[in-house]
């Protein structure tokens, strides 16, 4: 047996030529894919004479993936045993799990579910081989002639979107025989691959749902089912998912924002776009006066701007030419028509607004502007529409119409480091007030084949960014090439309560807009010169901030963002007013407190304000009103006795104050 030279993780060894990475990789049980010479392949690949070979475990991303796409390429596999005659859709992994779509007789149910489950456990338990056959577009469309869908993929071989990559994506057309025992191809698939070795290699997997979905996305496509599953390195990373996903299920702030009275989304108003009740008025009030009062701290100077506005403003900042599709269309104004209907005077085309800069533009260029008068800062509570498609639509996190806690900042070139360093701790600190504690940043930086500005600003204005990233003591991540064409930014990732994350607020530096608006100030030499413009939007929007705490506090918020801060419950009617009075008492301290005075028995009152998640209970009964005091019972069932009333409102006072959990 002659041998070769490879390289294997990084280490040059000599090997006999008929080695595989299977082989090679045989003690390593981690080890399920692998990439040669950079690419993701097959285990079973035959290796040459100067291959570079690296192992991939099976929890590495591209390990998941392969994972998770293999699982999938299974389940086809047992649904067309137990539903024979059902045709194969497309079947690529996706965040955590993966999917195929099918075309059966009839739409699943979950006992099919079930039975498609166990048939694809006596798969895995078989231990079938993925064997990868390069075959020609001719051949292929003879051998899945009963397959249209996998057909048509074929005819649009290499054109075609990331998801139908999976299938068709690869340098040569290839199908996946799945070998028994006996080396016999068993079931086959069109599948660019790689897969797992064998199908024994699926450690822990759980078929999720079942939901309609047309076939490549396109309503003007037949609706075929698609299953959803999930696949894991091992049976306790699976039951770890599957209580994330029923703790998220739990918190789901859509969920919360009906039981606790929050917000709704009216039919009659339009998908996306939400109106708050009181309840859920409170705590955005209580968010946006402090966002509110931390800014006045900062500087800021607060500006209004109009919803809408004529077409003219977005074709001046470029709205129109990259953002239109992002935008509700417009509206004529203003057309005057004949009496036969034609046109006498064309109307004016305006549009709401999706974004706030380019009246704070306007703003700052309402007058001339000096360098002392930099940096300006200037913020607005700025309610925009974004015409989101309503498939990503998702309560009140992802809408259509929402409200941006915006700014942007203009300052001179001298004065960006400085400003983007104090920027990113103000922005940071006041997420660490509203509860949030675990976060890391991204450095978005530039696309060289798409941008705008002089290659010395990026330069500079990236290095500042990565300077004020650096400072913070965080972990940051490099986003190469991931800026906008305008300019480079820093997002803050935040960590939730269950370890989900959020991209909360960003930092963006602009070199477009001064430019396409001219915005000028006089330097201290006299001459004209352009400001940065740094656009900072700290919550993302208040909604959506408002669903990421909701979510994150489960509902039990804080008593200082609590709709409701105080519940008072007397032990027996007779004490009711008595508890009346402490309300009072607390009322005119800025408390807000309520008493249950309804004709429910205490006990269930006590339950209802748990279902409300309100952070103070108060009760009271004979031994309280004897010693002019009340007890506090705390959302977790903890009581603590015997408080005199100027000391409970005190304490309620300074935890509100604080801002602290209880
Ligand atoms: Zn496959
Ligand atoms: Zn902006």
């Amino acid at each position: 047996m002659s041998t070769i030279s490879i390289t294997v993780d990084g280490a040059a060894r000599t090997v006999e030529s008929d080695q595989r990475p299977t082989h090679i990789y045989a003690e390593a049980k981690e080890i399920v894919v692998c990439k040669i010479n950079g690419v993701l392949k097959d285990l079973w690949t035959d290796l040459v004479e100067g291959d570079s070979l690296e192992g991939i475990s099976i929890s590495s991303p591209d390990g998941l993936a392969v994972l998770r796409h293999s699982t999938a390429h299974v389940m086809a596999q047992a649904v067309q045993q137990v539903f024979p005659g059902t045709r194969l859709g497309i079947g690529p992994p996706i965040t955590d799990g993966f999917y195929y779509d099918f075309d059966p007789a009839n739409p699943f149910n979950p006992d099919d579910l079930e039975k498609i489950e166990s048939a694809m456990r006596k798969i895995v338990k078989d231990g079938q081989r993925f064997k990868r056959r390069v075959t020609n577009e001719a051949d292929a469309l003879k051998e899945l002639a009963s397959e249209p869908y996998k057909c048509e993929l074929i005819g649009i071989k290499g054109g075609g979107t990331d998801e139908t990559n999976v299938e068709v994506g690869g340098a040569e057309l290839t199908i996946y025989d799945n070998l028994g025992r006996d080396g016999q191809a068993i079931w086959s698939d069109l599948c660019r691959g790689p897969h797992l070795p064998s199908t024994k290699h699926i450690p822990a997997f759980k078929l999720m749902r079942s939901a309609a979905a047309y076939w490549r996305g396109s309503e003007k496509n037949p609706m075929l089912q698609r299953i959803y599953g999930t696949a894991w390195p091992s049976q306790d990373e699976l039951n770890g998912y599957l209580e994330l996903l029923a703790e998220a299920e739990k918190r789901d702030h859509r969920r919360l924002g009906q039981e606790l009275d929050l917000f709704s989304f009216p039919e009659e108003i339009g998908s996306g776009l939400a109106v708050f009740h009181p309840k859920g008025g409170i705590v955005r009030r209580a968010m946006e006066d402090y966002s509110r009062k931390r800014h006045e701290e900062e500087n800021y100077e607060f500006v209004y701007s109009p919803h809408l506005t004529k077409a003219a403003l977005f074709q001046k900042s470029g709205h129109l030419d990259w953002y239109s599709e992002g935008m509700y269309p417009p509206m004529i104004m203003d057309e005057e028509l004949h009496a036969d209907g034609t046109v006498k005077r064309a109307g004016q085309q305006y549009y709401m607004k999706p974004m706030n800069c380019p009246f704070h533009n306007l703003i700052f260029q309402s007058r001339q502007r000096s360098y002392r008068e930099l940096p300006l800062r200037l913020f607005e509570f700025g309610t925009v529409y974004r015409y989101e498609k309503s498939g990503v639509l998702h309560g009140i996190t992802r809408a259509r119409g929402f409200t941006q806690d915006d700014a942007h900042i203009y300052c001179t070139k001298e004065q960006m480091p400085g400003e983007l360093d104090s920027l990113l701790t103000f922005v940071l600190n006041l997420l660490r007030d509203y509860g949030l504690e675990d976060f890391y940043l991204e450095l978005s930086t530039r696309n060289p084949e798409k941008s705008v500005g002089e290659d010395a600003d990026w330069v500079e204005a990236t290095e500042a960014l990565r300077k004020a990233a650096l400072a913070q003591n965080l972990e940051l991540v490099l986003d190469e090439g991931g800026a906008a064409f305008y300019g480079p930014k820093i997002s803050v990732q935040a960590k939730d309560a269950i370890g989900r994350t959020w991209q909360m607020s960003t930092i963006q530096v602009d070199f477009q807009l001064p430019q396409r608006f001219e915005l000028e100030f006089s330097a201290s030499d006299g001459s004209r010169q352009r400001p940065v413009m740094i656009h900072r939007a700290l919550f993302g929007s208040i909604e959506r901030f408002f669903g990421v705490l909701t979510e994150h506090y489960s509902g039990a918020f804080p008593p200082w963002l609590a709709p409701v801060q105080v519940m008072a419950i007397p032990v027996a009617d007779t004490f009711s007013d008595y508890l009346s009075d402490v309300v009072k008492q607390m009322k005119s301290a800025g408390i807000r407190a309520e008493l249950d005075d309804s004709d429910d028995r205490m006990q269930k009152k006590v339950r209802n304000a748990q279902m409300q998640k309100i952070p103070f209970m108060i009760i009271a009964g004979e031994e309280d009103v004897k010693a002019g005091a009340v007890s506090f019972r705390y959302r977790n069932g903890d009581q603590k006795n015997g408080i005199p009333i100027a000391d409970a409102i005190a304490e309620i006072k300074k935890t509100v104050a604080d801002r602290l959990q209880v």
